[in-house]
């Protein structure tokens, strides 16, 4: 009986705009402990649009916006998008750039003008083993805890400005967070972004559990942490990055268009990039459950 009950499920779930690709993990979500959701792109829009500069006294806000377009040239990610469209807003002269370096989960890097240049969050900063002045310093803090993500530019080895840029919550973030505490499951997140601006968007949302400043690579060891402690645990992404973490969770969710690797990585797929999807997904999978017994 059970085939048939999980077949009638999944046609159930593909009009709701949920593609099974493993039967077994949409049944294992009715028990569900735990649901970790990507920051960027899932909860959040991941439109961001530069709201802030910082610089220090070696260049003026316009360079720093050219320097930033010129070393994201070649880059995909939403923060570098947003980057290249401040300049262009700005109609600053974009330097030419070179060799390309794409750092996974920390920035990008490039030659510009015969110097070597990166742009990127905290994780480059550990990387380079960099210390912020304390005037960009001073910036950044602020805007990490108006949980607006920093990325700076390092030219030298020196961090020379940084740029504050704002992302949106989602309104189905704020529904999805409530209806999984009334389902009685922790709500994670995991990004690579700062630790303030992470706990300034948990707080907001109402997530019982953080983990910040991930690199793509450790992200699924954040899903083995809860898995260990007992838990059943789901992961929600969009992204290349979340590709390990979908494997290694128990149910593993991509959202919205996603990425070809996210999709392949995944037990389900949300078709509409609504997080509130998510909540659905257990409540079928609990409602098919009572139909088999
Ligand atoms: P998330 O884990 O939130 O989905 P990513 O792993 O894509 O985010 O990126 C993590 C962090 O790495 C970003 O918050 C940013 O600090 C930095 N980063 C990644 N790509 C870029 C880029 N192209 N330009 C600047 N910073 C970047
Ligand atoms: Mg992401």
């Amino acid at each position: 009986a059970i085939p048939l009950v999980v077949a009638i499920n999944t046609s159930l779930a593909a009009r709701n705009g949920m593609l099974v690709r493993d039967r077994i993990a949409m049944e294992e979500a009715r028990n569900l402990d735990a649901i970790i959701f990507d920051k960027t792109g899932t909860l959040t829009e991941g439109e961001h649009g530069v709201v802030g500069t910082a610089t220090a006294d070696s260049i003026d806000e316009g360079e720093a916006l050219a320097l930033a377009a010129a070393v994201e040239g070649d880059s995909e990610h939403m923060i570098a998008r947003a980057i290249r469209e401040a300049a262009a807003e700005r109609g600053v002269s974009v330097p030419e750039a070179e060799d390309f370096e794409a750092m996974k989960g920390r920035g990008v890097r490039a030659r510009v003008g015969g110097e070597e240049v990166y742009v990127g969050g905290p994780n480059l900063l550990t990387y380079l083993e960099t210390d912020v002045p304390s005037e960009l310093r001073r910036f950044a803090d602020e805007a990490g805890e108006n949980g607006q993500t920093v990325v700076y530019i390092v030219r030298n080895q020196e961090p020379i400005a940084a740029f504050a840029m704002a992302d949106v919550i989602r309104d189905e973030s704020y529904r999805v967070v409530d209806a999984l505490h009334e389902l009685d499951i922790e709500v994670a997140m995991l990004t690579g972004d700062s630790q303030d601006v992470a706990n300034a968007v948990a707080d907001e949302l109402g997530i019982d559990t953080v983990f910040a400043e991930v690199l793509p690579d450790d992200k699924d060891e954040k899903v083995q942490e809860l898995q260990n402690q007992g838990k059943l645990v789901a992961m929600v992404g969009d992204g290349v990055n979340d590709a390990p973490a979908l494997t290694r969770a128990d149910v593993g969710i991509a959202i919205g268009s996603g990425t070809d690797v996210a999709v392949q990585s995944a037990d389900v797929i949300l078709v509409q990039n609504n997080p509130m999807d998510v909540a659905r997904l257990v409540k079928l999978s609990k409602a098919s459950y009572r139909k088999m017994q």
